[in-house]
């Protein structure tokens, strides 16, 4: 039995299926010569469909933000006519007998060892640009590999080095009831995707892909962290059944989604979801959130290979609110870098990239693209009721410089005499410790905010949320994070601003009832978690919840407050904690 962390409750038992990300390292494949040829096919279908969708992003790359950033791509796209790179490849091929992405590895280890002797460091980064390249013909090879050696129908538990947001739809083709990846912490993004699509998942499990084989049978805990790799019969049987259990109470759940989420003395705080796609605000609807509490945008962006343009961000959006619970919809501008990377901005590789340019870092340096998305959102906005959020907020003056931005979007638009909605609520997230601290000030100039737990846990404990070595320390429970969304709240209380809470820690039980005593009234979550807290709410007397918040910041360590919120909550409601993450 194995040990990692467990970032996404449930329980699963079912047959691995090993995935390496394009670039990990594999056993090579040799073929017969009647295959040579085809794959000679397979390889240079992968360098067109890899070509076209470069043209793609150099053009809208040059529109959007200028010619020097479509330079960097102008240099991938030459690579790839480079008969060095291409012949080499083919007559590996040939000569070798191996398929397309063995040869690629031999070529991209080649190159790692010449490079390596280089001095220069800018000719050193040319590496990277290689290894892009390499990555995206990888990348056509194995979406053409993956539908034929899996129907899609049987449950697989998928074992990868890593979840990248690009692989979000191979997750819903394919029939996963489980993850499990070596990378990655409790809140980094492939843990949300995870916890989004209810999909129990463990992380940090370093080499288990050197101890897995596709079709070996699996056990699964997501919510203690435990993997049982081939187990015996009387394991596999107790696994059977708790999943059995689990998956009853859940769906028990989901049936009462028509019912309030008001505490027995009368207390209604809202549930909203946290949304990525459009698939997803239908889940919101299913599992009864009332709103869509947070719109990560990025998942747009990430999934293009290229800038989406003012129209089809217009697309997007529009299809989200509509789909959308009440069509409520609070819409985030781009919240990428750190662990969310879109080759079109030229990112270099950072030492600290959750503490580099990431965010409203980015997009505030691009005017011309911040405002594109400020347009679609504000057009979008006529569809239902939209509020415009902006992420990882450091400074007042960040505050004001994206406002003038917002009005001068604002003007265009009415200069143009395009439809809009004028009247579009301003909100920013509080995830930087610094925003925090300064949040009397910052909520004069806003009209709502919603606080970033995840962000801000990893800052206050100065742990990052994706590195699985400091998981213990990157945890909502420490007294430290209480203690500061304690002040936010007051802040907010005091000042009739709405605040919302759009981490990871909306969704889970235990730190709702002190949150909720706190006064905290609006919780935006995973759909998957919103039955659960539903159930909560409904099982909770405010008095006890306000307790458990007087309580909670008097205690001086992690494990206590774990321990004693724990006890509260199985008191207050036994089936809530049997769905959540014991960490
Ligand atoms: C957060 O930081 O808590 C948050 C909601 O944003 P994200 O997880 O997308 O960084
Ligand atoms: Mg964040």
């Amino acid at each position: 039995m194995l040990k990692g962390v467990a970032v996404s409750p449930g329980v699963a038992v079912a047959r691995a299926y090993c995935v390496d990300t394009a670039l990990a390292q594999r056993e090579p494949q040799h073929l017969s010569a009647a295959a040579l040829s085809d794959e000679v096919g397979r390889f240079d279908a992968a360098c067109h469909a890899a070509g076209l969708e470069m043209d793609a992003v150099i053009t809208r790359v040059q529109q959007q933000l200028g010619e020097s950033e479509a330079d960097i791509f102008r240099g991938h796209r030459q690579l790839l006519r480079d008969p060095a790179l291409v012949s080499k490849v083919k007559s590996t091929i040939l000569q070798r007998h191996v398929d397309a992405r063995t040869a690629l590895h031999e070529l991209i280890d080649e190159y790692a060892i010449l490079f390596d002797k280089i001095q220069d460091e800018y000719l050193k980064e040319r590496m990277s640009d290689i290894r892009d390249v390499v990555t995206r013909i990888m990348n056509h090879l194995t979406m053409d590999e993956k539908p034929q050696s899996l129907t899609g129908h049987e449950p697989i538990i998928l074992v990868a080095p890593e979840i990248l947001p690009s692989q979000a739809l191979l997750l819903e083709k394919l029939y996963v009831v489980g993850i499990i990846t070596e990378a990655g912490g409790s809140t980094g993004h492939a843990a949300i995707l995870a916890r989004s699509l209810g999909i129990p998942a463990v992380s940090g499990l370093r080499g288990i892909l050197k101890e897995v084989v596709t079709g070996d049978l699996i056990a699964l805990d997501g919510r203690a962290g435990f993997v049982h790799l081939k187990p015996d019969r009387e394991t596999e049987a107790a696994y059977r059944k708790l999943q059995r259990e689990y998956f009853h109470l859940r769906d028990r759940l989901v049936e009462n989604r028509d019912q309030e989420a008001v505490t027995p003395d009368g207390t209604r705080p809202e549930l909203l979801a946290n949304v990525n796609s459009v698939a997803d605000a239908e889940a919101a609807v299913r599992m009864g959130a009332t709103g869509v509490g947070l719109y990560r945008t990025e998942y747009l962006f990430l999934t293009h290979t290229s800038v989406p343009t003012e129209e089809d961000q217009l697309a997007t959006y529009t299809a989200v609110i509509q789909a959308a619970p009440n069509r409520t919809v609070t819409i985030r501008t781009l919240d990428i870098g750190g662990d969310k990377l879109v080759p079109y901005f030229g990112h270099e590789r950072e030492a600290n990239p959750f503490m580099g340019w990431r965010s409203i870092r980015i997009t505030s340096s691009y005017p011309d693209f911040f405002q594109t998305q400020l347009r679609a959102i504000l057009r979008a906005a006529v569809h239902g009721k939209v509020s415009l959020l902006v992420p990882m907020i450091s400074t007042l003056e960040e505050v004001r410089t994206i406002k003038k931005m917002l009005r001068q979007t604002i003007e265009q638009l009415e200069r143009d005499k395009i439809p809009f909605a004028k009247d579009v609520p301003f909100g920013i997230m509080l995830e930087v410790p610094a925003a925090a601290l300064c949040v009397y000030s910052l909520l004069r100039e806003v009209d709502f905010v919603s606080i970033g737990s995840n962000d801000l846990t990893q800052y206050v404990m100065a742990a990052d949320r994706d590195n699985p070595k400091v998981a213990h320390l990157c945890e909502p429970f420490s007294p430290a994070v209480f203690r500061l969304m304690r002040y936010i709240i007051r802040a907010c209380l005091k000042h009739k601003k709405p605040v919302t809470l759009c981490g990871e820690m909306a969704g889970r039980p235990r730190c709702f009832l002190p949150l909720f005593g706190m006064g905290l009234r609006r919780f935006s979550m995973s759909p998957a978690f919103v039955p659960t807290i539903k159930e909560l709410v409904r099982c909770t007397p405010r008095e006890i919840a306000e307790e458990t918040a007087v309580r909670v910041v008097r205690l001086r360590t992690y494990k206590k407050v774990r321990n004693y919120l724990s006890k509260v909550a199985r008191q207050v409601c036994p089936n809530v904690t049997f769905l959540d993450t014991t960490r």
